[in-house]
């Protein structure tokens, strides 16, 4: 094969002539261009240049706002005293995290649901976005995938770096955002409850499904549950193990992210439950090989979250961001959109409404567009719903991540330009 035919397939690794060496995975460049929310960060400020520093509120970023409670701050204290003192000092930690928080979440997240889970069965980590990205290199490259559109970008871009193809399953307001069975035959199923970004859950009843369809025809169920600690309804379920039988078919992701406030101080966990044959010895292999472990106050700060004290000052918070929650419901629902979630979850999914001739909720939008309107009149930031894929387009979404203040004031604007 000469030079140019070379040339066809490969992409070089640097961009400037004659520096060769090697060829880019071209898996990337299938993926899609710029990240959702670096596109709205560009969009933001360059309205921001326009007018020169407009106050603008977001209502769009996933992040958190409320600091961290005290008993994670007491904690953080304590493990970096210990660190001071060369008795007490710790350097690399076991593989799977510490025996101190893997215990507390066997026993506080599992054992006290009535739920059969293993210390041996919990991987501690850095968070749930590196393990739902990274637990698929287990996978061989040709197993088939299938995702709810919309969906986190993570479990598509991940298995797109890897070159697997993706069957989409949309969920609409049709089917109450619960996608259908896939119609052919898939291997692995990403669930993610509460939804990131719907806002919507699955009742016991409804997983159940989801688990009895996964044991009959071999398929393996990568549950997200980076959101639980925000349900307040009785028939959703916490965990899929609530569920008979999702030992045998479910891998569980968990973030303290959201629940405490832990998305700057990192720290989460994945359940691999050892039914599920190799996967548990394997995940093991390979966080061993390419992870060294969640910091020591990391995982001080997360136990701290286990003890009475923790428990009542995490849950203030989440009602905190709760109330936010309900007051977006119901105001928003008064001004006459169409609002989907924000019940068990600080994800509100709003149907856009028309924007010509004059913003009406009472019609339909693109989400774009309608980024632009709330972001140009009313100077609040929303999330295109179509970022998350193409069955968002037409929605919104909206968080309950900000303040009080903040929150009813965006509302006040939104109301004001309609
Ligand atoms: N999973 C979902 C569905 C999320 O929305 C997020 C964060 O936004 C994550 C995982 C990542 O969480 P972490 O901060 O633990 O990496």
């Amino acid at each position: 094969m000469g030079n140019n035919q070379m040339a066809n397939h490969t992409t070089p690794l640097h961009t400037r002539e004659g520096q060769g060496g090697g060829s880019v995975n071209p898996n990337f460049l299938k993926l899609s261009g710029a990240y959702l929310f670096s596109e709205i960060a560009q969009k933001v400020k360059a309205y921001k240049a326009e007018k020169s520093g407009a106050n603008i509120i977001s209502l769009g970023i996933g992040d958190v706002t409320r600091p961290l409670c005290a008993a994670v701050i007491e904690a953080l204290h304590k493990a970096t005293d210990e660190m001071a003192v060369a008795a007490s000092f710790r350097g690399y930690g076991p593989e799977r995290g510490y025996d101190f928080l893997r215990e507390a979440i066997v026993t506080h997240d599992f054992h006290a649901r009535g739920i059969d889970i293993d210390a041996d069965e919990v991987f501690v980590s850095d968070g749930a976005k590196s393990d739902t990205g990274n637990f698929q290199e287990l996978l061989s490259k040709d197993v088939r995938i299938a995702v709810t559109d919309p969906v986190y970008p993570v479990y598509v871009d991940s298995n797109v770096m890897a070159g697997r193809e993706i069957v989409y399953l949309p969920c609409t307001a049709e089917n109450g955002f619960a996608p259908e069975l896939p119609k052919e035959h898939v291997d692995v199923i990403y669930l993610c409850y509460p939804n990131n970004p719907t806002g919507t859950t699955l009742t016991r009843e409804q997983l159940k499904v989801w688990v009895d369809y996964a044991l009959q025809n071999n398929v393996l169920i990568f549950y997200d549950a980076a959101y639980e600690a925000y349900i307040q309804s009785e028939d959703v379920p916490h965990s899929i193990y609530e569920i008979p039988g999702a030992r045998q078919c479910a891998v569980e992701f968990y973030s303290y992210s959201k629940t405490a406030g832990f998305t700057g101080i990192r720290c989460g966990y994945t359940v691999v439950p050892k039914a599920l044959g190799l996967l548990n010895s394997l995940w093991n292999r390979r966080q061993s090989t390419k992870f060294n472990g969640t910091s020591y106050l990391s995982q001080r700060a997360a136990e701290a979250i286990y003890t009475p004290e923790g428990k009542e000052q995490v849950k203030a918070t989440i009602a905190y961001y709760m109330k936010n929650a309900q007051l977006m419901r119901e105001v928003l629902t008064d001004m006459g959109f169409k609002v989907y979630g924000g019940v068990d979850a600080p994800y509100l999914w709003v149907k856009v409404p028309s924007l010509t001739p004059t913003p009406s909720p009472k019609g339909e939008g693109s989400s774009w567009e309608f980024f632009d309107w709330m972001l140009r009149s009313a100077r609040v930031v929303c999330t295109p719903g179509v970022g998350f894929g193409s069955a968002g387009e037409g929605y919104v979404r909206l968080t309950a991540f900000g303040t009080h203040e903040n929150t009813k004031e965006a509302l006040r604007r939104i109301n004001d330009k309609l």
